[in-house]
């Protein structure tokens, strides 16, 4: 008798999961909370434009099997990311437009450049710190931190940098010197004419797909009789009925039409462009139409502001806590069930990846599925 596997959520991974079980023989079900699968890479039109309500989201990897595996479902569109900083240089509202991550040779321009340049050359050999202020204080000496770092992180983490842990800066912050403007040096990057929805479709093409059903601990322990495991892409707090003891930082977009007077026009200088300074609530600009090359009369500016009760950035305390307490609610998933559960994503995992770090997850939690149902381990 063919083995049944329940996933809990119809994001990157939940849909990769379910793919490659469905691949390996096995009959899956798919239960996703929200009206439309996709999760929180999922785009909308609003007039026509193409945009993303949940912020920008550039495929980037450089995984082959993970490029190979979403060219199948037709995400192969080249795209290059370069993202701008509004800054402010002096005191009055000036602003200037700089690359993201600051550039050496954009710098030197700057008449701060004698003050930078001074404080780069005093600079430890490696940069270190337990905290991410410390961090990149050491990384790019307190002017540049001021500039590009300092406010931008207290608007997006609601907190001082100085709380946070320097364990997410090495992938986050950097000082360039070598004139390459892309944010990503992934060996692939594409971006899909018309938003992530019809890729995310044609993953869960094969698989049968309830939308609109929000699984919780009860729902699965009374599907055990239905299922030989389950996986779960859910946040654990909410399926254990203690929603919001796991402190998530979100951000809230909003986004507005705006007309143009040419199909190509844009409205902002990129289709991300960060906002440091305080004197902005919000952290970012979004303008998807830059990635789309839609040709459409108007396009849709988006403002990403921080602060919002949603599950986006988990939240990098100096003492991890919220990790500890999320591999404690795994604990006691497992022990309430007689079936196997096996967590796999984001929100499962209370972590930041990327769609190719789901679609990686979805690999591997579908071999680990695989080996313990079937004793395959292709
Ligand atoms: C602001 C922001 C910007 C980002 N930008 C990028 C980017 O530029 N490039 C990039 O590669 N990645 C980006 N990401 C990361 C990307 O969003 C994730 O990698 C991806 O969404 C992970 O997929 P997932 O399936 O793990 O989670 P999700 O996409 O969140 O999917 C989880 C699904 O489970 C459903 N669900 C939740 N609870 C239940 C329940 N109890 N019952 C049923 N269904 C449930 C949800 O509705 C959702 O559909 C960004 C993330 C954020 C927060």
């Amino acid at each position: 008798m063919k083995k049944r596997v329940a996933v809990v959520g119809a994001g990157w991974s939940g849909a990769v999961t379910a793919e490659r079980l469905g691949a390996g023989g096995i009959d899956v079900e798919v239960f996703e909370r929200a009206a439309n699968v996709g999760g929180h890479s999922r785009a909308e039109t609003l007039n026509g434009v193409v945009y993303e309500p949940n912020g920008a989201h550039i495929f980037h990897t450089s995984n082959a099997d993970v490029a190979d595996y979403v060219g199948r479902f037709g995400l192969s569109r080249p795209y290059e990311h370069c993202v701008k900083a509004q800054v402010h240089l002096g005191d009055d509202d000036a602003l200037t437009l700089l690359s993201w991550p600051p550039q050496l040779e954009e710098l030197q321009e700057l008449a701060l450049w004698p003050t930078i340049e001074k404080e780069l050359a005093a600079l430890p050999e490696a940069p270190a710190g337990e905290d991410f202020e410390t961090f990149v204080m050491s990384l790019m000496g307190p002017t540049l931190y001021n500039l590009f770092i300092r406010d931008y992180t207290a608007k997006q983490w609601g907190r001082p940098a100085t709380e946070l842990s320097s364990s997410f800066a090495p992938k986050r912050v950097e000082l360039r010197n070598d004139g390459y403007r892309r944010l990503f040096r992934d060996r692939w990057e594409f971006f899909p004419a018309n938003g992530m929805n019809s890729v995310i479709e044609g993953v869960l093409s094969r698989s049968s797909v309830t939308c609109g059903v929000e699984v919780l601990l009860e729902d699965l322990v009374g599907m055990q009789g239905e299922f030989d495991a389950f996986v779960v892409t859910a946040p654990l707090d909410r399926l254990l009925g203690r929603d919001g003891e796991l402190e998530w930082r979100g951000v809230h977009l909003r986004s507005r039409y705006i007309p143009v007077e040419r199909p190509e026009e844009t409205s902002t200088p990129a289709y991300v462009v960060n906002w440091p300074d305080l004197r902005y609530p919000f952290t970012r600009t979004v303008e998807t139409k830059h990635a789309t090359g839609q040709n459409v009369m108007g396009t849709v500016v988006s403002e990403e502001y921080p602060g919002a009760p949603a599950r986006h950035y988990p939240v990098p305390t100096v003492d991890r806590r919220f990790e500890a307490l999320n591999e404690r609610y795994k604990e006691e998933v497992r022990s309430a069930l007689d079936r196997p559960v096996y967590f796999c994503g984001r929100l499962a995992n209370y972590l930041y990846i990327n769609q190719d770090q789901a679609i990686e997850q979805g690999f591997a939690c579908s071999t680990e599925v695989l080996g313990d149902l079937t004793g395959s381990r292709s």
